[in-house]
């Protein structure tokens, strides 16, 4: 496995490492006293109802809709399921339960983010409501529909490890699917809460598949809750140092950037030229789409540089531990892929039917393209400029001098 791949897997991290905290801590919270044990069943509600105020609090529908799944879970195997499952709606409602936790958690993990109580949030809050009455439905009316929870419940290969499973063969093949597409999304997005998602969806199939083995159930949908939680943290703290409209790290991160700076090391400050003559010629619109368009090349940056953006149209590359005579190759490489390149743009009045269109491009009047440049000024940390703050307030001089120089041009 490359490097790259290895560093894609980090987000995992947090939902491993709480599993395997999970697992170690089972033993010490069998051995709880009576009192304290009892405590600890309430454990799982704790964690649930901090993980709903946070994804509340931060909007993240998907978090809070898996962890109102996971206190419908939890409630039931409180009052019906820890005794096993040899009484009919126990067993049925569980059988319901590995089928349709795992699907909705794969489900909630491909949808787009949109909030709690919005519309879309009222809609997904229909949408569980809906499958809540169809179990009810099939349990209230099982003469006619008991064949259903028969199907779901038949063994349909002879597998050695998941034929002696509580979980019904269909829900292991729903839960495995699930569990590859969720993985297959964490490493595509990197996002904490798919990553989040993914712990939640093993630990609660941990605890479908010890249902009735001492306190595994309690501590892994305890655990599922926990990771959730932290995902959200996570989540938002990672929205805090990114940038919206670029996707490049926020003048936040840079400032982070600054506090673990070695000794030698070379930033670069780069502003688009003539950008207000752009925005007023062209709009606004536009001019964000050439900011986007900008920051992609400057995300490209080559030489172990990073990328920031520092506000409005102004940029900044830090070279750790590289020297500026070094970096300037690379910054020369941004600027001319940047002026080199044409952004195509829709012309306001672009005509609707495709035949006036080709008219009107033929007369010169289609679709046109733009192209800017920038200006970037660099500096180096030195005796005399010890402090990043100093080798930024540098680069920025420079700056000016490359702009005073013509613009489109690196300066030192
Ligand atoms: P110069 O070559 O000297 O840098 O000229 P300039 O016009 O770029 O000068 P200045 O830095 O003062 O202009 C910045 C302009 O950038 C002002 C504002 O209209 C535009 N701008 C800043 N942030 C954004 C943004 O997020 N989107 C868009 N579309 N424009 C922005
Ligand atoms: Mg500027
Ligand atoms: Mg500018």
């Amino acid at each position: 496995m490359t490097v790259a791949a290895l560093k894609k897997l980090t987000i995992l991290a947090p939902s491993v490492i709480l599993l395997v905290m999970a697992y170690l801590a089972i033993p010490h919270i069998a051995a709880l006293p009576p009192p304290q044990h009892e405590l600890a069943l309430l454990s799982p509600y704790l964690f649930i109802a901090t993980g709903l105020i946070l994804s509340f609090a931060f909007s993240r529908g998907r978090a809070f809709f898996v962890l109102l799944l996971l206190a419908g879970f939890y409630w039931f195997f409180r009052t019906y399921l820890q005794h096993g499952l040899s009484d009919f709606l126990p067993r049925v409602v569980f059988q319901f339960l590995c089928l349709l936790i795992p699907l909705n958690i794969t489900i909630f993990c491909h949808v787009r983010e949109r909030g709690v109580f919005t519309l879309s949030g009222r809609m997904r809050f229909a949408f569980l409501a809906m499958q809540l009455a169809a179990v009810a439905w099939i349990i209230r009316y099982r003469e006619d529909y008991g064949q259903v929870p028969l199907f779901f419940s038949r063994p349909f290969l002879d597998i050695p490890f998941i034929s002696d499973s509580p979980v019904p063969q269909v829900a292991w093949l729903v839960a495995i699917i699930g569990f590859v597409l969720v993985l297959y999304r964490v490493v595509i997005h990197k996002s904490p809460i798919d990553s989040g998602l993914l712990g939640a969806l093993v630990a609660v199939f941990i605890a479908f598949n010890t249902l009735t083995v001492g306190d595994f159930p309690l501590v892994f949908i305890a655990a599922a809750a926990f990771i959730l939680a932290v995902s959200v943290l996570q989540d938002s703290h990672n929205m805090a140092f990114r940038d919206d409209l670029t996707g490049l790290p926020s003048r936040r991160a840079l400032n982070e950037q600054m506090l673990s700076m070695g000794r030698q090391y070379t930033i670069a400050m780069l502003d688009v030229d003539h950008f207000k003559i752009f925005n007023d010629t062209h709009g606004h619109d536009v001019g964000d789409q050439v900011l986007k368009m900008v920051a992609k090349k400057i995300g490209a940056v080559k030489g172990g540089g990073r990328p920031f953006r520092y506000g409005g149209e102004e940029f900044t590359i830090v070279f750790p531990r590289r020297k500026m005579g070094d970096a300037i190759p690379f910054l020369e490489d941004v600027r001319s892929a940047i002026s080199a390149y044409e952004l195509s743009i829709r012309s306001k009045d672009r005509p609707k039917k495709a035949e006036e269109g080709k008219k009107k491009r033929n007369a010169g009047h289609g679709d046109k393209t733009v192209s800017v440049t920038i200006s970037i000024g660099v500096a180096e940390s030195s005796d005399s400029l010890r402090l990043p703050d100093d080798v930024i307030k540098a680069a920025d001089k420079a700056l000016y001098r490359a702009k005073s120089k013509g613009r489109n041009q690196v300066s030192r």
